[in-house]
């Protein structure tokens, strides 16, 4: 018996990236289960999936911990065909308590946008809400950079538009963070990465000159769940808890999705 209940995880996620933070449209906080559970074990994902249950199933653990949340959309039905119903009905059939951090842990200090900047290897980070921008190791031309930050991102990235000069200066936007291109060009960005970006931002970018990589939800997103997936360990060590943290191997089969 670890001691830990649900109700204390959510106390400790709320601490590090306030669940009243989350923009209006979000769903971040717990989402299915009981506070009063003891925690069994922690599955970290980006999604929840089937692949992903059948992990935390595997693992023993009774608390899912995902980037994204379910019950996005309002539902007055839990019929299982569909396929967030039956990944509701499989959660709670399996006593299992779902916790999304989402828009909340997306802006947080040490959140999943810090987390981008230090995984595309960026130094004086600065920045907040959606966008960080920061310097390169070293300036680069657009296909220098791409290829930088594949390999940096474990990824294939789009590459749109190639401005002459040589890059030094990165803007990040985590997931579907296309549109805050000009806030990250307003704080020196040459460049700007994000999970997704939409054509006509790609075609205003061309415009202005900025350098745009798009690199999907997987390779922007996975690095800050699992950081916060981390953090998470190690403060329940330090309660003195031997509940482990586990992490999705979902995204090393992405892209291309595989189905569940
Ligand atoms: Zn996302």
């Amino acid at each position: 018996m670890s001691g830990i209940c649900i109700r204390e995880i959510c106390a400790w996620a709320d601490e590090q990236a306030p669940f009243e933070t989350q923009l209006g449209f979000d769903n971040s906080g717990l989402l299915t289960g009981d506070p009063d559970w003891p925690v069994k074990g922690v599955h970290a994902a980006l999604d929840v999936t089937a692949r992903v249950l059948q992990e935390a199933e595997a693992n023993g653990a009774n608390l899912l911990l995902t980037h994204h949340p379910l019950l996005f959309s309002a539902r007055k039905n839990l019929l299982e065909t569909d396929t967030e119903g039956r990944l509701l009905a499989r959660i709670i059939r399996n006593r299992m308590a779902l916790m999304s951090c989402h828009t909340n842990l997306d802006a947080a200090p040490g959140g999943i946008n810090d987390a981008l900047a230090a995984q595309c290897g960026l130094s004086r980070v600065t920045g907040e809400g959606f966008v960080r921008v920061g310097q390169l190791p070293q300036p680069m031309d657009a296909e220098e950079l791409r290829a930088f930050l594949e390999e940096r991102l474990h990824t294939v990235i789009r590459l749109m538009g190639a401005g002459a000069e040589k890059i030094s200066w990165l803007g990040v936007s985590s997931g579907a963070g296309g549109e805050f291109f000009p806030q990250a060009q307003a704080m020196g960005a040459q460049a700007f990465l994000s999970g997704e970006i939409k054509h006509h931002h790609a075609l205003e970018m061309a415009a202005e000159g900025l350098v745009a990589l798009e690199a999907g939800h997987f390779a922007t997103e996975e690095p800050g769940i699992f950081a916060f997936a981390d953090r998470l360990q190690a403060w329940l060590r330090a309660q003195g808890s031997d509940v482990q943290v586990t992490k999705s191997q979902a995204g090393a089969y992405a892209p291309p999705l595989i189905p569940d």
